[in-house]
């Protein structure tokens, strides 16, 4: 699926000259004659900036992000009123699913269809099964009964909250049930998976690897007789990653801290020739043949000029944040889960200019990748033998 995004320079343009036409308003008609499309395309021509929010006199102007197809809200407050209300959930989703403002049958791609509003759903005029799609229709929110309304502010909590939000508080905060909630915010990681799409990272690369899991001394007898035997890191998951310095983290669960497992995921995601800065430990021996490898040992010291890996280090105080301080406990079955979530925000903290993403827009590139992806229940707590995308799941031994 392809968005023609206006790069960030030109939304800059067009706010700076609120008055200007933005650039898809050249946008053509819609052939479509649905009343949906009807409104996307109203959606996409046109830049209102006078819609006040609030009942009294701080009635203010509703400040909205330009997203390259569309606007949205900006902040967490402005987000709940705004997706309170179907039609703009129903904007929101269309503009992100059919940019062009033409409402084409998710599983035959024909322009062919017709919105029944009761319903909230489009009949297709082709010749196949299930003629009636949704908004929801292959996207994570598939078959769910609970009401975008609801979705769209839980998507925004995960996708934008630093420290995560815990399946507890959004069962507070939306009235639906803890399990429910659970099963909604695995659902939004998944859309928060990366799918290593952006090719491989380059340039300066730091390298590291983490143990992730309780402290034995707070774990109940069985649980510390199950998990921990012997004494060091076991009964502790081990998170590898590499990061791009100014740029992407690639984080995945690994089996060991043996030289094969942690190299692995540096060969498959850094480009031969990229600098890499990694600690003493042995398992990096022999990354020098294809790349320039620089070691710190964190026994003599921490940074030697341009040689550390504070970045790294940034990333696991944020990873072990969430998971300590929000999500408390995390079954090691689901931890890349988590990783994928902080990934996500730790990804889109920062542009191709290097200036900062904000809510709003971190809400878009995250919403973009709900399209095509599904996880069912079953799936979730390990029943389904259906391949799901991405990484499987790996219990550590
Ligand atoms: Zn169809």
């Amino acid at each position: 699926m392809a968005f023609a995004d206006p790069s960030r320079s030109q939304k800059r343009q067009i706010i700076k000259n609120k008055g200007g036409s933005p650039p898809w308003t050249h946008l053509e008609p819609s052939r479509h004659k649905s009343p949906g499309a009807r409104t996307c395309q109203v959606l996409l021509c046109s830049i209102e900036y006078s819609l006040f929010v609030g009942d009294n006199i701080f009635d203010r102007l509703l400040r909205r992000v330009h997203t390259g197809f569309m606007e949205t809200p900006d902040t967490l407050r402005e987000a709940i009123i705004w997706f309170s209300d179907f039609e703009h959930c129903r904007e929101f989703m269309m503009a992100l699913r059919w940019p062009d403002g033409v409402v084409k049958c998710p599983r035959c791609n024909s322009e062919k269809v017709l919105w029944i509003s009761k319903e909230r759903v489009w009949k297709c005029y082709g010749k196949h099964d299930h003629l009636k799609f949704s908004l929801k229709t292959l996207t994570i929110f598939e078959d769910s009964p609970i009401a975008l309304e609801k979705w769209l502010p839980a998507a925004w909590l995960l996708m934008c909250c630093k420290n995560g939000i815990s399946s507890y508080e959004l069962h507070r905060a939306l009235g639906v049930t803890q399990k429910t909630a659970w099963f909604m915010l695995h659902r939004i990681r998944l859309a928060m998976q990366d799918g290593n799409t952006g090719g491989m990272i380059g340039g300066e690369v730091e390298v590291d690897e983490s143990f992730i899991g309780g402290k034995a001394r707070n774990m109940h007898k069985d649980v510390k007789a199950r998990k921990i035997r012997g004494t060091g890191p076991e009964g502790k998951a081990i998170v590898a990653a590499v990061l791009e310095r100014g740029g992407k983290v690639r984080a995945r669960v690994v089996e060991t801290r043996r030289k094969h497992t942690l190299q692995k995921p540096v060969r498959e995601n850094v480009k031969p020739g990229s600098t890499l800065y990694s600690d003493a430990l042995k398992s990096y021996d022999g990354l020098e043949e294809n790349f320039e490898h620089q070691v710190i040992d964190h026994a003599i010291e921490y940074v030697r000029g341009n040689v550390h890996t504070n970045g790294m280090e940034n990333f696991w105080s944020l990873l072990k944040r969430g998971l300590n301080g929000t999500y408390v406990s995390v079954e090691p079955y689901h931890l890349f889960r988590y990783l994928d979530e902080q990934a996500f925000r730790f990804n889109t903290r920062l542009d191709g200019d290097g200036e900062k993403i904000s809510d709003g827009e971190r809400f878009v590139i995250g919403m973009k990748q709900i399209v095509g992806k599904r996880l069912t229940y079953d799936q979730l707590i390990g029943k389904s033998k259906d391949a799901e995308e991405g990484q499987s799941p790996k219990r550590p031994a």
